[in-house]
């Protein structure tokens, strides 16, 4: 399920795998389950941006829910009693459209522990996490005002916890020492739409979610510039060359040089969109003129333990 690019990938123990071996497959210390390897256009199989960190076997943290994640979550089989928190990068709809989906899935589970919602604070564009889940959950406007209970957690439900990340950062969001879990968000340019990176570090490993950025995300850079994690998760959205839009994405050399200063141990490519992939070959030769180490196309629910 997924193609390999670049040297030493067995090396990292890189698990591929696909329905419905995918939970045998990530369970162990430490993985990362890509659920949706897409973007916001419907053109293919892959479900939007969505990812799970596994903590021997259970999903400990979900990472943005695009549309199609839903899906992938049952394929995976995930539960949502297992989460200590979910964390949103943005809240274009290719990130978080089916988050919905998955708190309705969730209102049919035995949790009722608290669950943080962490994600990017509000702007006059668009609204925070804390309005984001208002305008879902509320008892009196929410579309979904049946699931009010995860307001307050009543009616059995979860309560959820919204946690706004304003754009000074980076900021410490989650400190889990059940899970061993410690997330930090990063803000990132992402035009006018506040977002959000993820360090996550978890029984030793680290992960960096880098979200949807464009190439003025300085702060990212520098807020991880030698970290060497063990895998770096980026987008794959638009190809080298003239013409493309700069304004929300980074393409691929700049993909490369964001790499190269944050050195991960391997580089998951994500959010494939077929504008990228069908100039791939390109993209990669722009990238690797700057990063050198391993790096992987994702599909949906492709597996790594690091
Ligand atoms: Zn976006």
């Amino acid at each position: 399920m997924v193609r390999s690019i670049g040297l030493g990938v067995q090396a990292l123990a890189l698990l591929l795998c696909a329905a419905p071996e995918a939970r045998a497959a990530c369970e162990g210390p430490v993985a990362l389950q890509i659920l949706g390897s897409g973007g916001p256009i419907a053109e293919g199989s892959r479900a939007g941006a969505s990812a799970l960190v596994w903590r021997d076997g259970k999903a400990v943290l979900l990472v943005d829910a695009g549309s199609g994640a839903f899906v992938r979550y049952g394929e995976a089989a995930a539960r949502f009693e297992d989460h200590a928190a979910i964390a949103i990068t943005h809240f274009h709809a290719d990130h978080v459209a089916d988050l919905d989906a998955i708190l309705n899935s969730g209102a049919f589970s035995e949790r009722t522990k608290d669950l943080p919602v962490i994600g990017p604070a509000g702007s006059d564009y668009f609204p925070g996490v804390r309005d984001h889940l208002r305008a879902l959950i509320d008892p009196e406007t929410g579309a979904y005002r049946y699931l009010s209970g995860y307001r307050d957690g009543t009616e059995g439900k979860a309560k959820l916890l919204p946690v706004d990340v304003g754009s000074e950062g980076p900021v410490q969001v989650l400190d889990d020492p059940v899970a061993s879990l410690r997330v930090t968000a990063i803000p990132v340019e992402h035009g006018v739409v506040p977002a959000l990176a993820y360090l996550v570090e978890i029984a030793g490993k680290a992960m960096v979610f880098a979200g949807d950025q464009n190439a003025m995300s300085d702060g990212f850079v520098a807020a991880l510039a030698g970290r060497q994690p063990d895998i770096l998760v980026a987008h794959n959205v638009i190809p080298e060359g003239e013409g493309q839009p700069r304004g929300l994405h980074r393409p691929p050399s700049s993909l490369g040089e964001m790499a190269a200063a944050i050195n991960p141990r391997l580089l998951v490519l994500s959010h494939n969109m077929q504008r990228a992939l069908v100039r791939q070959a390109e993209g990669e030769a722009a990238i690797r003129k700057h990063y050198k180490g391993p790096m992987v196309v994702a599909d949906d629910l492709a597996c790594f333990r690091p």
